[in-house]
Protein backbone atom coordinates (compact mmCIF):
# COMPACT_ATOMS: atom_id res chain seq x y z
CA UNK A 1 0.00 0.00 0.00
CA UNK A 2 1.32 3.10 -0.86
CA UNK A 3 2.00 5.84 1.88
CA UNK A 4 -0.75 8.08 -0.34
CA UNK A 5 -3.35 5.83 0.62
CA UNK A 6 -2.42 5.77 4.12
CA UNK A 7 -3.01 9.17 4.49
CA UNK A 8 -5.30 10.80 6.49
CA UNK A 9 -7.01 13.97 5.89
CA UNK A 10 -7.75 15.91 8.99
CA UNK A 11 -10.66 16.85 9.94
CA UNK A 12 -10.96 20.88 9.68
CA UNK A 13 -14.73 20.77 11.39
CA UNK A 14 -15.72 18.48 14.12
CA UNK A 15 -19.24 18.78 15.72
CA UNK A 16 -19.53 16.41 18.27
CA UNK A 17 -23.20 15.70 19.74
CA UNK A 18 -24.35 19.31 19.86
CA UNK A 19 -27.72 20.10 21.79
CA UNK A 20 -28.55 23.80 21.78
CA UNK A 21 -31.63 24.76 23.00
CA UNK A 22 -34.08 28.30 23.89
CA UNK A 23 -36.07 27.32 27.34
CA UNK A 24 -38.04 24.25 26.40
CA UNK A 25 -37.42 24.89 21.99
CA UNK A 26 -34.19 22.62 21.72
CA UNK A 27 -33.07 23.62 18.52
CA UNK A 28 -29.85 21.37 17.15
CA UNK A 29 -30.85 17.88 19.10
CA UNK A 30 -27.34 15.90 19.12
CA UNK A 31 -25.61 16.73 16.05
CA UNK A 32 -22.35 15.21 14.68
CA UNK A 33 -20.70 16.55 11.66
CA UNK A 34 -17.30 16.35 10.29
CA UNK A 35 -15.97 18.66 7.84
CA UNK A 36 -12.61 17.27 6.11
CA UNK A 37 -10.09 19.99 4.97
CA UNK A 38 -10.25 21.15 1.38
CA UNK A 39 -14.46 19.99 1.15
CA UNK A 40 -17.40 21.51 0.29
CA UNK A 41 -20.26 20.47 2.60
CA UNK A 42 -23.14 22.25 1.60
CA UNK A 43 -26.22 22.20 4.40
CA UNK A 44 -30.02 21.83 3.51
CA UNK A 45 -33.11 22.29 5.07
CA UNK A 46 -36.37 23.58 6.11
CA UNK A 47 -36.40 26.86 7.41
CA UNK A 48 -36.38 26.66 11.57
CA UNK A 49 -34.55 23.48 11.11
CA UNK A 50 -31.36 24.79 12.77
CA UNK A 51 -29.10 25.44 9.97
CA UNK A 52 -27.85 28.95 11.07
CA UNK A 53 -27.82 27.85 15.13
CA UNK A 54 -25.67 25.34 13.55
CA UNK A 55 -22.87 27.76 11.80
CA UNK A 56 -23.06 30.09 15.02
CA UNK A 57 -22.01 27.26 17.11
CA UNK A 58 -19.60 26.71 15.00
CA UNK A 59 -17.72 30.51 14.90
CA UNK A 60 -19.21 30.26 18.67
CA UNK A 61 -21.46 33.35 18.20
CA UNK A 62 -23.71 30.52 20.43
CA UNK A 63 -22.67 28.17 22.97
CA UNK A 64 -24.17 24.61 22.63
CA UNK A 65 -25.61 23.12 26.09
CA UNK A 66 -24.10 19.57 25.70
CA UNK A 67 -21.46 18.74 23.19
CA UNK A 68 -18.32 20.41 21.58
CA UNK A 69 -17.19 21.57 18.61
CA UNK A 70 -13.16 21.45 17.35
CA UNK A 71 -12.19 23.74 14.43
CA UNK A 72 -8.66 22.62 12.99
CA UNK A 73 -8.09 20.21 16.16
CA UNK A 74 -8.67 22.89 18.94
CA UNK A 75 -12.12 22.53 20.80
CA UNK A 76 -14.28 25.15 21.57
CA UNK A 77 -17.83 25.60 23.20
CA UNK A 78 -17.37 22.74 25.32
CA UNK A 79 -20.25 22.19 27.52
CA UNK A 80 -20.79 18.57 28.51
CA UNK A 81 -21.88 17.86 32.64
CA UNK A 82 -18.69 15.65 34.08
CA UNK A 83 -16.45 16.00 30.40
CA UNK A 84 -12.69 16.41 31.22
CA UNK A 85 -12.26 18.58 28.50
CA UNK A 86 -11.61 22.47 29.72
CA UNK A 87 -13.31 25.38 28.04
CA UNK A 88 -11.09 27.09 25.72
CA UNK A 89 -10.17 31.17 27.36
CA UNK A 90 -12.14 33.71 25.69
CA UNK A 91 -8.69 35.13 24.33
CA UNK A 92 -8.21 31.15 22.85
CA UNK A 93 -11.75 31.62 21.44
CA UNK A 94 -11.40 34.65 19.83
CA UNK A 95 -7.72 33.33 18.19
CA UNK A 96 -10.23 30.09 16.90
CA UNK A 97 -12.66 32.79 15.62
CA UNK A 98 -9.60 34.69 13.41
CA UNK A 99 -9.37 31.28 11.90
CA UNK A 100 -12.94 31.01 10.76
CA UNK A 101 -14.81 33.53 8.13
CA UNK A 102 -18.20 33.78 8.38
CA UNK A 103 -20.08 34.86 4.76
CA UNK A 104 -23.67 36.35 5.98
CA UNK A 105 -27.23 36.27 4.13
CA UNK A 106 -27.13 40.37 4.62
CA UNK A 107 -23.49 41.43 3.85
CA UNK A 108 -23.04 42.87 7.46
CA UNK A 109 -20.37 45.15 5.31
CA UNK A 110 -19.04 48.15 7.58
CA UNK A 111 -21.04 50.86 6.02
CA UNK A 112 -18.81 54.00 7.15
CA UNK A 113 -15.85 52.14 5.30
CA UNK A 114 -14.39 51.88 1.93
CA UNK A 115 -14.87 48.42 0.19
CA UNK A 116 -10.99 48.86 0.51
CA UNK A 117 -11.09 49.27 4.19
CA UNK A 118 -13.42 46.89 5.09
CA UNK A 119 -11.46 43.77 3.24
CA UNK A 120 -8.64 45.37 5.10
CA UNK A 121 -9.74 45.85 8.49
CA UNK A 122 -9.68 42.75 9.56
CA UNK A 123 -5.94 41.90 9.60
CA UNK A 124 -5.08 45.01 10.83
CA UNK A 125 -7.05 45.07 14.08
CA UNK A 126 -5.67 41.19 14.73
CA UNK A 127 -2.46 42.37 14.29
CA UNK A 128 -1.75 39.88 11.45
CA UNK A 129 -0.59 42.63 8.93
CA UNK A 130 0.19 46.09 9.04
CA UNK A 131 -1.56 48.93 7.19
CA UNK A 132 -0.12 48.29 3.99
CA UNK A 133 0.70 45.04 3.78
CA UNK A 134 -3.33 44.32 4.51
CA UNK A 135 -4.28 47.46 2.00
CA UNK A 136 -1.91 45.12 -0.57
CA UNK A 137 -3.85 41.66 0.30
CA UNK A 138 -6.79 43.61 -0.19
CA UNK A 139 -6.26 44.89 -3.05
CA UNK A 140 -5.08 41.10 -4.35
CA UNK A 141 -8.78 39.96 -2.76
CA UNK A 142 -10.67 42.61 -5.09
CA UNK A 143 -9.13 41.69 -7.62
CA UNK A 144 -9.96 37.86 -7.41
CA UNK A 145 -13.56 38.50 -6.63
CA UNK A 146 -13.93 41.40 -9.82
CA UNK A 147 -13.69 44.45 -8.01
CA UNK A 148 -10.28 45.98 -8.25
CA UNK A 149 -11.92 49.30 -9.91
CA UNK A 150 -14.45 49.47 -6.63
CA UNK A 151 -12.10 50.17 -3.53
CA UNK A 152 -13.21 53.20 -3.00
CA UNK A 153 -16.43 52.92 -2.92
CA UNK A 154 -18.84 52.56 -0.16
CA UNK A 155 -21.14 49.41 0.36
CA UNK A 156 -24.19 51.80 -0.14
CA UNK A 157 -22.50 52.33 -3.83
CA UNK A 158 -22.50 48.80 -4.75
CA UNK A 159 -25.10 46.50 -5.79
CA UNK A 160 -26.05 43.37 -3.80
CA UNK A 161 -23.97 41.14 -5.43
CA UNK A 162 -20.99 42.95 -5.36
CA UNK A 163 -21.46 43.98 -1.69
CA UNK A 164 -21.15 39.80 -1.00
CA UNK A 165 -18.25 39.57 -3.19
CA UNK A 166 -16.60 42.35 -1.00
CA UNK A 167 -18.11 40.37 1.85
CA UNK A 168 -15.88 36.92 0.71
CA UNK A 169 -13.23 38.91 -0.20
CA UNK A 170 -12.91 40.21 3.79
CA UNK A 171 -13.52 36.46 4.87
CA UNK A 172 -10.87 35.57 3.03
CA UNK A 173 -7.92 38.48 4.30
CA UNK A 174 -8.12 36.35 7.72
CA UNK A 175 -6.70 33.61 5.31
CA UNK A 176 -9.04 31.58 7.53
CA UNK A 177 -9.26 27.42 7.48
CA UNK A 178 -12.77 27.28 6.82
CA UNK A 179 -15.62 29.85 5.44
CA UNK A 180 -19.32 29.29 6.42
CA UNK A 181 -21.47 30.84 4.51
CA UNK A 182 -25.22 31.57 5.83
CA UNK A 183 -27.59 31.51 2.91
CA UNK A 184 -25.14 33.64 0.88
CA UNK A 185 -27.66 34.46 -2.27
CA UNK A 186 -30.84 34.65 -0.53
CA UNK A 187 -30.58 38.84 -0.27
CA UNK A 188 -29.78 38.98 -4.11
CA UNK A 189 -32.33 40.00 -6.76
CA UNK A 190 -32.04 36.38 -8.93
CA UNK A 191 -30.01 38.10 -11.52
CA UNK A 192 -26.98 38.95 -9.06
CA UNK A 193 -27.32 35.50 -7.55
CA UNK A 194 -24.70 33.90 -10.52
CA UNK A 195 -21.81 36.58 -9.90
CA UNK A 196 -21.90 35.49 -6.04
CA UNK A 197 -22.29 31.65 -6.63
CA UNK A 198 -19.26 31.83 -9.24
CA UNK A 199 -17.13 33.51 -6.65
CA UNK A 200 -17.60 30.52 -4.26
CA UNK A 201 -17.36 28.15 -6.97
CA UNK A 202 -13.87 29.41 -7.72
CA UNK A 203 -12.75 28.85 -3.69
CA UNK A 204 -14.40 25.77 -3.61
CA UNK A 205 -11.88 24.89 -6.99
CA UNK A 206 -8.60 26.22 -5.40
CA UNK A 207 -9.39 23.93 -2.61
CA UNK A 208 -10.69 26.08 0.41
CA UNK A 209 -12.65 24.09 3.09
CA UNK A 210 -15.93 25.55 2.60
CA UNK A 211 -19.59 25.15 4.53
CA UNK A 212 -22.19 26.76 2.84
CA UNK A 213 -26.00 26.52 3.48
CA UNK A 214 -28.02 27.37 0.67
CA UNK A 215 -31.28 26.98 -1.29
CA UNK A 216 -29.57 26.60 -4.46
CA UNK A 217 -29.62 23.20 -5.21
CA UNK A 218 -28.41 22.93 -8.58
CA UNK A 219 -25.35 24.70 -7.40
CA UNK A 220 -24.85 22.49 -4.40
CA UNK A 221 -25.19 19.18 -7.10
CA UNK A 222 -22.34 20.84 -8.90
CA UNK A 223 -20.10 21.76 -5.89
CA UNK A 224 -20.63 20.22 -2.80
CA UNK A 225 -18.77 17.05 -1.96
CA UNK A 226 -21.39 16.12 0.89
CA UNK A 227 -24.36 17.52 1.44
CA UNK A 228 -26.03 16.96 4.73
CA UNK A 229 -30.00 17.49 5.51
CA UNK A 230 -31.07 18.63 8.56
CA UNK A 231 -34.29 18.76 9.68
CA UNK A 232 -36.37 19.93 13.73
CA UNK A 233 -31.99 20.17 14.84
CA UNK A 234 -31.16 16.86 13.31
CA UNK A 235 -28.90 15.36 10.45
CA UNK A 236 -31.63 13.41 8.88
CA UNK A 237 -29.18 11.64 5.80
CA UNK A 238 -25.99 13.46 4.69
CA UNK A 239 -23.51 12.18 1.73
CA UNK A 240 -22.29 13.20 -1.90
CA UNK A 241 -24.80 14.68 -3.77
CA UNK A 242 -25.38 11.48 -6.44
CA UNK A 243 -27.19 10.16 -3.34
CA UNK A 244 -28.79 12.97 -1.36
CA UNK A 245 -30.22 15.07 -3.70
CA UNK A 246 -30.78 12.30 -6.68
CA UNK A 247 -31.52 9.01 -4.46
CA UNK A 248 -32.64 10.89 -1.24
CA UNK A 249 -33.48 7.59 1.35
CA UNK A 250 -35.51 10.05 3.84
CA UNK A 251 -39.45 10.66 3.33
CA UNK A 252 -38.62 14.05 4.93
CA UNK A 253 -35.37 14.66 2.51
CA UNK A 254 -37.93 13.87 -0.79
CA UNK A 255 -40.45 16.27 0.95
CA UNK A 256 -37.79 18.91 1.44
CA UNK A 257 -36.19 18.73 -2.27
CA UNK A 258 -39.89 18.19 -3.99
CA UNK A 259 -40.38 22.20 -2.49
CA UNK A 260 -37.22 23.68 -3.53
CA UNK A 261 -36.36 22.34 -6.57
P1 LIG B 1 -32.68 28.05 10.07
O1 LIG B 1 -31.41 28.82 9.86
O2 LIG B 1 -32.58 26.61 9.67
O3 LIG B 1 -33.87 28.71 9.43
P2 LIG B 1 -32.33 28.81 12.83
O4 LIG B 1 -31.09 28.12 13.27
O5 LIG B 1 -32.21 30.27 12.54
O6 LIG B 1 -32.99 28.02 11.64
O7 LIG B 1 -33.42 28.69 13.96
C1 LIG B 1 -33.88 27.42 14.44
C2 LIG B 1 -34.96 27.66 15.46
O8 LIG B 1 -34.41 28.29 16.61
C3 LIG B 1 -36.09 28.54 14.99
O9 LIG B 1 -37.29 28.01 15.47
C4 LIG B 1 -35.78 29.87 15.63
O10 LIG B 1 -36.97 30.58 15.87
C5 LIG B 1 -35.11 29.46 16.94
N1 LIG B 1 -34.13 30.45 17.42
C6 LIG B 1 -33.02 30.84 16.77
N2 LIG B 1 -32.32 31.74 17.48
C7 LIG B 1 -33.05 31.94 18.63
C8 LIG B 1 -32.88 32.78 19.79
N3 LIG B 1 -31.82 33.56 19.92
N4 LIG B 1 -33.81 32.70 20.76
C9 LIG B 1 -34.88 31.88 20.63
N5 LIG B 1 -35.10 31.08 19.57
C10 LIG B 1 -34.20 31.11 18.58
MG1 LIG C 1 -30.99 30.51 8.75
Amino acid sequence: MSTETLQIVPAAVEVHDVHKWYGSHRVLDGVDLTVRAGEVTVILGPSGSGKSTLLRVVNHLEKPEIGYVSVNGELIGVRKQGDHLKELSERAILAQRSNIGFVFQNFNLFPHLTVLENVAAAPVATGKLDRDEAHKLARELLDRVGLADKETAYPRQLSGGQQQRVAIARALALRPGVILFDEPTSALDPELVGEVLAVIKDLAKSGTTLVIVTHEIGFAREIADRVVFIDGGKIVEQGPPSEVLDKPRHERTRDFLSKVL
